[in-house]
């Protein structure tokens, strides 16, 4: 099959979060098992700096032109590379007024910036005479282009038996305008209805792309059963429950050859399941790197993500002062909400020597906790997939988390009789129940060494390669082909 992915982030390119992990590794397996896969993302600035940085080929393809059916004088220029070390092509739309912040997502108006890059890369296709048989796009940004395939191009011979597949990474940002940018995408009056784009007074891209796509994805089984109840369905429950046989949950797979303790560069020393030397050597650096005591008998817990509400950062927040009395150090790293930075910044300054914020955006540093922790903390509200526990379980540090999402799919409770499992965890969306599961980690690490030992391998020999998702991916692309191809219009 010949498949098009559309994203915002593609990592090592542009990375704010898990998408672009996904979309920068699952067409590498894709390509494995003989398809051929390429990439469409905006040339944010970022780009720019990372296709030097990587010291990438780039070279123009498609002169400068105005998007189909946009109410608009800007142009699009369009740009061709390859991810580092792969031969996956990319396609890079530039537009220095919708893409010229170094941030991805901070554009003053990113309604129109997701419908100029829909539009733009729906036109780069047909430009190309790129036909292929799956677009496959991701979240709100880019959840126009079903859209714009069962509307505008419903009649285009060009995308005849062309599937569209839709995947939500995280349903709680959903990409919400008013009426009026129809309009400047040119998109028909009639999808501002109930039964489409229409949501509460407003449009809802996301809502158009559950709608609209041949299949739906989402990014873990459990996650795609719960956004079809009230809890978590931020109000698309209805809707995701009518295409409840469309909507398919594949987990996230992480990329084995990057993420190798006993390869990995971005780490002093390597390891593997056979000898944890490294992997205590690496602690003692941390310890020392962020002035803590160093110290392999103290327990070293860990924190990597967004500063948001999502991810639990109000229950993290309420029982630090608790953890302190079991005397262990903890470093977090994120950047977000002001009120979460300056609530971990304090306690940083509450206790100098145990707790250590880094409030930046650092991959390196991110690898070196992953690494070097005992514990990984992830107590997320909801998590739709969640990669911070797939890196710590790979690199043998062992997540306490909340069983949601995909969190439920990855990580398992430790039975000590049979001495299985990878973790810990709560249920229960309270601080108590998340400062018991931490106090069973630690109590296992300090006075377990034999079941300490047994975790770290049950969390180290949990398959979370891309192989399986990849071939779940194109079991979905096989069937939205079936139905396309069968359809009668
Ligand atoms: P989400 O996609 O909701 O942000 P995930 O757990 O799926 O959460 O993915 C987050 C990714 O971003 C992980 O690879 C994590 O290591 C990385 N990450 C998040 N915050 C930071 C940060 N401050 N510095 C470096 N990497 C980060």
């Amino acid at each position: 099959m010949k498949i098009m992915f559309f994203s915002f982030e593609v990592y090592p390119l542009a990375k704010v979060g898990g998408l672009a992990d996904v979309v920068g590794s699952l067409p590498k397996f894709l390509k494995r098992e003989g398809h051929e896969v390429s990439i469409i993302m905006p040339m944010h600035k970022v780009v720019e700096k990372n296709i030097e940085k990587y010291n990438l080929k780039v070279e123009k393809i498609l002169d400068a032109f105005v998007p189909s059916f946009l109410s608009t004088k800007q142009r699009a220029e369009v740009y061709k590379t390859n991810l580092p070390d792969s031969d996956v092509s990319v396609y890079l739309v530039k537009n220095d007024y919708y893409f010229s912040d170094d941030q991805i997502y901070s554009s003053p108006d990113s309604g129109e910036q997701s419908i100029f890059f829909c539009s733009a890369g729906l036109d780069t296709l047909k430009k190309l005479g790129e036909k292929v048989d799956i677009i496959h796009s991701h979240d709100w940004q880019t959840a126009l282009i079903p859209v714009y395939l069962k509307a505008n191009y419903r009649d285009d011979t060009f995308f005849e038996g062309t599937a569209s597949i839709f995947t939500i990474h995280n349903l709680g940002y959903q990409g919400i305008f008013n009426r009026e940018y129809l309009n400047f995408a040119g998109l028909p009056e009639y999808l501002f209805n109930i039964d489409a784009l229409e949501f509460y007074g407003q449009l809802n891209f996301l809502k158009g792309g559950i709608v609209f796509s041949d299949m739906v994805t989402t990014v873990s089984p459990t996650y795609s059963e719960e956004i079809r109840s009230e809890e978590y369905g931020e109000k698309l429950q209805d809707v995701l429950r009518i295409r409840g046989d469309s909507l398919v949950g594949i987990l996230n797979g992480i990329d084995y050859d990057e993420y190798n303790p006993a390869t990995d560069k971005r780490i002093k020393y390597n390891y593997d399941l056979n000898n944890l030397d490294g992997k205590f050597r690496n602690k003692t650096d941390l310890q020392k790197e962020l002035n803590l005591e160093e110290n392999l008998k103290k327990p070293l817990l860990g924190f990597i993500g967004r500063l948001v509400d999502q991810k639990g950062l109000d229950l993290l927040s309420e029982i630090t002062d608790y953890l302190m009395l079991y005397d262990v150090q903890f470093v977090l790293l994120g950047t977000g909400d002001p009120k979460y930075e300056r609530i971990f910044e304090n306690l940083s300054k509450k206790y100098p020597s145990k707790v250590v914020a880094k409030i930046m955006f650092d991959v390196d540093l991110a690898q070196r906790i992953y690494a070097s922790c005992d514990i990984f903390l992830m107590p997320s509200k909801y998590e739709p997939c969640g990669l911070g526990q797939m890196y710590s379980l790979r690199y043998g540090t062992i997540p306490v988390v909340r069983y949601t999402g995909g969190l439920a799919d990855t990580v398992f409770e430790y039975d000590p009789e049979k001495m299985e499992g990878n973790g810990f965890g709560f249920r229960d969306y309270k601080a108590s129940e998340f400062l018991m599961a931490c106090s069973r980690a630690i109590y296992y690490f300090k006075n377990e060494k034999e079941h300490w030992r047994r975790i770290i391998k049950n969390a180290m020999e949990t398959d979370l390669s891309w192989n399986r998702s990849a071939r779940e991916y194109i079991k979905v692309y096989k069937e939205a082909l079936r139905r396309v191809r069968n359809r009668n219009y």
